[in-house]
Formats: structure tokens, sequence, C-alpha cells
């Protein structure tokens, strides 16, 4: 996910400077590096963030076209050279993009054949060699450039231009968004409108598909097949700051509600679900020495922890590895036993968290294959690993991490397949596993639509002082998710349990005003988890129930329930944890706290 701005005028504005200050709107969307190309004036891209690139820009940057980007990278280091805009060989085609080029290798190797050479390692780089190649043959360059998007699979936002028609910028939207801003004699694009909204309030959302182009005096839109296209003209009464969230209240809302694209994203381009099989390019290098491994040890903390305890019983169950989670605060220091034949998976949302780090370079020292589930890109921790996943879930803003864990959920899940097939899982098991991880994008947003009936169960439970929380199996670890989602958020005390473990303490603090938040699907553990909530029941404590859709029984027993769709049960965690993350929300929301941003923590912890 990054941030998109061009802009095309004939008013006398500057557009070097409404550039560098509409990307100033989108950083939240991604601070990698920033690059901006004028014809007029050539391009300047460096690594961080605008203000960086603010101090690149020469006094004589002076242009009335250009196209802006902030990039946070998916494919290749957030270095200089894979700072967008990419250019073609000749210098003249110019791209920004927001995206996954799925065919980027093919694309390439095919280009490289004809003559064409790369300057950068970003699958991004190939669309402005692939409309050079067809521009070779086309009419026009709106032809050349659908030509290409014909060609190309995967998602983009994007936004083109050719330095001999300066005026003209086209853009094109294929699952990331592209908002295109009609002024008085300017026109933008943009990936969300808050760059756009000093400058003009009406705007055009451009849909799947579609291809727009924008000159000083006007928009148009066609489809892919050429076939001209009308959209209506939104105008927008948000703020800027509204517009980054989306027109959500907080980041974390907004995080939550990204659920379903964020699975999408994290699985795009690597099931092959007829086959069964799960396709990790990023751990090809190392897959030989993977067959030797006979234990893997998860290092992570908080949140990850939490998805890394998910992925040791998937991983148990569909491998017959022994697996072990680790807190990276406490690994390190307890002497860890390990050899050659073991790997240590670190999972990290920011890829910087020094007690992780410290644990991958322990087990690095002793010799284990280390590997990593990582979302930033070129972070430490994707550095120091051997070899591993990205998550390409987006940059997540939110202190409290809503998003990551779905997605590191989901590439555990993906990780487990992997593995799994190749140490005898079934295809047909493999193939089970793919066709329900491609149905969990929509059965989220089941859960999502629930997020009013979810808001009024925040509002009777908000006085509450304490909370706990209980799951079995795959949703032990969504139990205790459960609960330092509230926790941190809301400042109410709340623990998270093995359902069965609770007689063995717990249970004693449970009376009328101590809520239980039961995960009770309808799977292997079901009755066990009912039993458990009988218990509870008998000592008079309220339960909120976390139920299979269609379970009219568990409603007689509990004070409430969320309905979930069914899932494959290692997969539950990932529909399950959706309406304790929305709860955690509103109940902070109701309380009046700062939800983005909790007293006493950060984002990305690099102290110990
Ligand atoms: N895939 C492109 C890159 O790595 C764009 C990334 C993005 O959308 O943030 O440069």
């Amino acid at each position: 996910m990054c941030g998109i701005f061009a802009y095309t005028g004939n008013t006398g504005k500057e557009a070097g400077k409404v550039l560098l200050d509409g990307l100033l709107s989108l950083e939240y969307r991604g601070y990698d590096s920033a690059g901006i190309f004028m014809p007029d004036a050539g391009s300047v891209k460096s690594p961080g963030a605008v203000a960086e690139l603010r101090k690149k820009v020469p006094q004589d940057f002076k242009g009335k076209s250009g196209i802006a980007h902030l990039r946070w990278a998916t494919h290749g280091e957030p270095t200089e050279v894979n700072a967008h805009p990419h250019a073609d060989s000749s210098g003249d085609i110019w791209v920004v993009h927001n995206g996954i080029i799925e065919n980027f290798k093919e694309l390439k190797h095919a280009l490289e054949k004809k003559g064409h050479t790369f300057k950068s390692t970003t699958d991004t780089e190939v669309l402005a060699h692939l409309v050079e190649e067809h521009l070779k043959t086309e009419k026009s360059f709106e032809k050349a450039a659908l030509a290409a998007l014909n060609e190309v699979r995967g998602t983009y936002g994007i936004a083109l231009q050719y330095k001999k028609e300066p005026d003209r910028i086209i853009a094109a939207r294929m699952g990331s968004p592209i908002v295109l801003g009609l002024g008085d004699g300017e026109h933008f694009i943009a990936s969300d409108p808050s760059p756009i909204l000093p400058h003009t309030k009406k705007v055009v959302f451009l849909e799947d598909g579609e291809v727009a182009v924008i000159s000083p005096d006007g928009h148009s839109i066609f489809k892919l097949d050429a076939t001209k296209v009308k959209r209506e003209v939104t105008e927008i009464d948000w703020d800027a700051e509204q517009a980054q969230k989306g027109g959500y209240e907080h980041f974390m809302l907004k995080e939550i509600m990204e659920g379903p694209e964020v699975v999408e994203n994290s699985l795009r381009g690597r099931l092959i679900p007829e086959k069964g099989l799960a396709k990790l390019g990023g751990l090809e290098s190392v897959a030989k020495q993977l067959d030797t491994i006979d234990r893997i040890i998860i290092v992570a903390c908080g949140t990850a922890a939490y998805a890394g305890q998910a992925g040791e019983y998937m991983f148990e169950a569909e491998t017959g590895i022994p697996v072990e989670v680790e807190i990276g605060s406490e690994f390190r220091y307890k002497k860890p036993v390990i050899n050659e034949r073991t790997a240590v998976l670190a999972i990290t949302q920011s890829g910087e968290t020094l007690d992780t780090l410290e644990a991958i370079r322990e087990g690095k020292r002793r010799g284990a294959l280390t590997l990593g589930i990582v979302n930033t890109v070129g972070s430490t921790i994707a550095r120091e690993t051997d070899a591993g996943v990205y998550n390409h879930a987006g940059p997540e803003i939110s202190v409290a991490s809503t998003k990551a864990f779905l997605s590191q959920l989901t590439v555990l899940a993906l990780l487990a397949m992997f593995l799994g097939r190749r140490r005898g899982m079934s295809e047909e098991k493999g193939r089970e596993i793919a066709k329900a991880l491609k149905e969990l994008p929509d059965k989220i947003r089941t859960v999502l639509e629930q997020r009013e009936k979810i808001e009024a169960l925040a509002k009777k439970y908000v006085h509450s002082r304490d909370f706990l929380y209980i799951g079995r199996k795959y949703n032990f670890a969504v139990a205790f998710e459960g609960a330092i989602k509230l926790k941190e958020l809301s400042y109410i005390h709340a623990e998270g349990c093995g359902a069965g473990e609770m007689k063995h303490g717990p249970i004693a603090m449970i009376d009328e005003n101590f809520p239980t938040m039961a995960l009770a699907p309808k799977d292997s553990m079901y009755e066990k988890m009912i039993s458990n909530i009988h218990e509870i029941k008998a000592r008079k404590g309220p339960v909120i129930a976390i139920a299979t859709e269609g379970d009219e029984e568990i409603a007689k027993l509990v004070d409430d329930v969320i309905y979930v769709p069914e899932t494959l049960e290692m997969l539950s965690p990932i529909l399950n944890v959706v309406p304790l993350q929305l709860f955690a929300y509103y109940v902070a929301k109701e309380k009046g706290f700062n939800v983005d941003r909790p007293r006493n923590l950060a984002k990305s912890v690099t102290v110990e």
C-alpha cells in the first residue's frame, strides 16, 4: 500500500509544490521512499518520507504537471533506485504504482530478451517497459497503456506519464484505490481524496478494471477493453484527516475493516488451489534445508506471539513438526537448545521489534535456520533472516495490531500447507485448505457487517472492571489476543485463559460482575466449551459467546451471542478474532480513550 499523487494544470500553480504538499497527507500509506517526476524538470527520489525528498529537490524544479509517490515496499529493498517513479529504457515513460504485479518475473524476462534493461528490483518497473514496448506498434500512448495493462496480472493503482505529452496523465485501477480530482483548469489522481481536498471537493472514484486520462481541462474514463464509462462525480465533505482514514473515525477501525482485503493480499499469487499447493517464493532458496528441519521455534512478542500460538497448532497438526512458541524477550536468556536442524521463525509486523530481533540473532549464533513472517519489507528482521514470507498487509498505523494479526494467521496457514505438502499432506487436504482460505475474505465481510450489534454489546459491558476470555485448541490463542486488545485499549483488566485451565485458578474470580467472552465455534472442542460455559453460568458469570452461524442452542445458555460463519477449524481464529477486535475498539471509544494511541505503548518496540 503506497501513496500516489499526480497533477496537471494550467492555472499557474507550481506542480512541484502541489505534489510535495499533497504527498504529506499520504504519508500514512507508507514512507519507505518518496519520489517525483515532472516532464519539465526530471525526477528526484529519496529513501524515507517527504521531508527527505524535499531536501533533495533543487530550487529550479518547476513544472506544470507531474506524478509523485510514497512507497511501501513489497518487491525490492526500500532504496533510492527502487523508489518510484520508474521509467522505461528511453526515459520518456514514467510510472508510479501501488500494488503487486504478480507476473512481473515472466514479463521482465521477456522484455530483457527484447533488449530492455532494468534499473530496479521492483515489480513496478516492468509497467514502464511494457508500455514502451507496446508504443512501438500501437498508435497512441493510451492504446499502448491499455495493451500493457491487459498483459498484467495482480493488483495496481497507477499513474502513468509520457514526456512527449506532458499535460496528460493516465490512471488505472485494479484492486488498489484511485480517485480523480476535478478542478477548474487542473486535474488530479490520488490514492485517496486527502491531497486533492485543498484544491477541489469534486472527485470521481475509479472502479476495478477502469482506466482514466486527465488533462488540465477534463477527464475521460474507459474500461480495459477501451469501451467508454460514465462515472458520477462525488462532492466530498470530509476534511483531509478523515480522508486519510477512509472516512472512519480511527485508523484502528479502518484497519479492522480492511481485513478481507488484507487476507486477499496475503494470499495473492500464493495458492495453486487445484493442486492444493502453497507457493512461497521467499522460501524457495531454503526449501531443501526446510526438509531436514525437525523442530520449529516461533519467536515473537504480544499479538504476533498469539498468532504464533495458533501457528503452533496448525504446524503440529498439518506437518508433524514439533513447534514451540517463545516470547522474544525471554528466548535468548534461557540458553535455548538449538541445532542446525532447528528453524527459528520470527513473526513481526514492523520487522524491527528488538526482542524478536535479538531472538533471531541468538538462533543464528546457535546455528539455526532463521525465517521471518514480516510485514515491512527491507526491515532489519527481514534482512537478517535467511528467508521468509512478507505479509503484504500494508502499513498498520494504529498501535493496537489488528489487520497484521489476520495476515500473520493467513501466512501461517500457507506455511503449514507449504511444509505439510512436502511432508506427506495429501493433495486433497491441501485443496481443502486452499478452498477454505479463498473463502475467508467474504466470511470476514459477514462478520464486519455486525459492527452495530458489537457496538451495542460494547455499550452494555463498558462498565465492567474485569473480563475473562476463554477458548480451546485453535481458539486458545484467540482468547489471549482478545484479552490483550481489550486491556491495551480500554485499560479494563482482561485475562486470556484456556477454557479447560479455568478450573485450575481463574474461575475463582467469576461472579455476576465478571463477564466472560467465550470462543465456542462448532468444532471438535464445542462440547468441552459448552461444559466450561456451564461452569461459569453456575457461578452467575455473564457470558458473551462467539459462536457458529445457526447455533441456536448456545443462545439459550449465554447472555449474548455474536455469530461467525463456519470455516475449517485451523482457520477459525481468522474469523473469531474480528468481533473481539471490534468489541475492544468500541469499548475504548465509548470510554473516550485515544483508540489509535493507547497510553504507555508504542507501535514498534525497539527497546528491550
Ligand atoms: N510493488 C511495488 C513496490 O514494491 C509497489 C508497492 C506498494 O504498493 O506499496 O515498489
